[in-house]
């Protein structure tokens, strides 16, 4: 039997306007704009593409006056544009205010995010945060308890860390932190439910940027309670450090079935692609057999057999084409996301895997002969040649799909 990922811990599942979290739904992909919210067209526009690369939910800071505004008109706009997104409000500081004296955006949105640590201080804490489950209430809106390592509840911290010094053997620093995130989220969730908010209307997070801290975190938090968790590693950095830290934490928590949501909160390079973080969380549900998404192109990293950079493009440019393809092939040809296609840079190991894969291509190798074996359901097909390889591959490939998915 090969190894398969752990049952899911959260019985519990939440609907987020068209969207199921938690429970047996499949686990959800969501990301976060960067543009200024109260910019309509701008983060319409950003929505729309996050949407289209993938992200079930998407998620919008919600900061100001402007910001509250103008998520009506952006669900509108997306509405016209038959963007059916769910969208998701960040609120911080002045969550209460806003939701209060903007009631078209409570309306508009499909759920609240509250991070306890930033709802306000001493009274006023619990009189806001009832606000905002109100709120929730009257509008029958799911709500997200996010706490953040970074502006965790301090009063909380204090209590718990003087708790600690009292004891005849004190726990480390760490460890009472860890303890505070958790504590911090299901009293939350507690208060919340004691306010009316139902049992099946909330999820939980609790964001830290270690690795080790998170992995430690969310296995506390799963094993006392049953809400959908939301996952992910925050602040997880620019480039490969982002990407591979996210991996880390998020593969070793959902193979032990923990994680209901995932967002991989990447730092955009200057004038990156904000859908980046999109398909790095479907690569990582797809790279453990959790989803699938879009078809998967297998290719060898290349090596002093490999005669030249084309194989290389030619592995870019199908893996691209693939991708942006998919939107649109998502409903024409159901189940091509699960095809495979292998480009490999010689016949050393080319054959081999291009019979394992739906499609392959073996390119020539230095020395080898200037042709280029094609495999299809693992029998060779046809030896491209010349210099139309790329196209006469591609245009394999669309026939295949055209002809087995259709
Ligand atoms: S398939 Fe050929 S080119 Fe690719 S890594 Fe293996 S030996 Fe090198």
């Amino acid at each position: 039997m090969p190894n398969q990922p752990a049952a899911r811990h959260a019985t519990v599942a939440v609907q987020v306007g068209t969207v199921k979290v938690g429970g047996d739904a499949p686990i959800v992909v969501q990301s976060m704009t960067n543009t200024d919210t109260a910019d309509v067209a701008a983060t319409v526009k950003q929505v729309a593409e996050l949407a289209r690369a993938g992200s079930e939910l998407v998620r919008l800071t919600v900061n100001t006056a402007e910001a509250a505004a103008a998520i009506p008109r952006i669900r509108e706009q997306l509405d016209k544009q038959a963007c059916e997104v769910p969208l998701i409000g960040d609120f911080h500081f002045n969550g209460h205010k806003l939701l209060s004296d903007y009631p078209a955006c409570a309306a508009a949105l499909a759920k609240y995010r509250i991070n306890p640590g930033n709802v306000g201080k001493g009274k006023k804490r619990d009189e806001q945060f009832a606000r905002m489950i109100d709120i929730a209430c009257e509008n029958n809106k799911p709500v997200r308890i996010g706490v953040n390592w970074g502006s965790l509840d301090q009063s909380l911290l204090v209590r718990l860390m003087d708790e600690n010094a009292r004891r005849k053997e004190p726990r480390d620093t760490t460890a009472i932190m860890h303890a505070a995130m958790v504590a911090s989220a299901l009293q939350s969730a507690r208060q919340a439910e004691e306010l009316g908010l139902g049992h099946d209307r909330i999820i939980l997070s609790c964001k830290m940027s270690g690795v080790q801290d998170l992995i430690s975190v969310y296995q506390d938090l799963a094993a006392k309670c049953d809400y959908p968790l939301h996952l992910g590693l925050t602040e997880a950095g620019m480039g490969s450090k982002g990407i591979v830290a996210s991996t880390a934490a998020l593969a070793i928590l959902l193979q032990q079935g923990i994680g209901d949501t995932i967002r991989i909160s990447l730092t955009p390079e200057p004038d990156g692609d904000r859908c980046k973080e999109v398909i790095v969380a479907q690569e990582i549900l797809q790279s453990l057999e959790l989803r699938t998404f879009t078809p998967m192109v297998v290719a060898c990293p290349g090596c002093g057999r490999t005669s030249s950079s084309f194989f290389q493009q030619l592995a870019q440019d199908i893996q691209d084409y693939l991708r942006q393809m998919m939107p649109e092939w998502r409903s024409r040809y159901p189940g091509v996301e699960n095809m495979t296609v292998a480009v490999m840079g010689c016949v050393v190991n080319g054959p081999g895997e291009s019979k394992h894969a739906n499609i392959g291509i073996s390119l020539p190798g230095a020395g080898e002969k200037p042709v280029a074996p094609v495999y299809v359901d693992g029998v060779k097909t046809v030896t491209l040649k010349g210099d139309q390889i790329a196209k006469e591959f591609q245009l394999i490939v669309e026939t295949y799909i055209n002809e087995k998915y259709s």
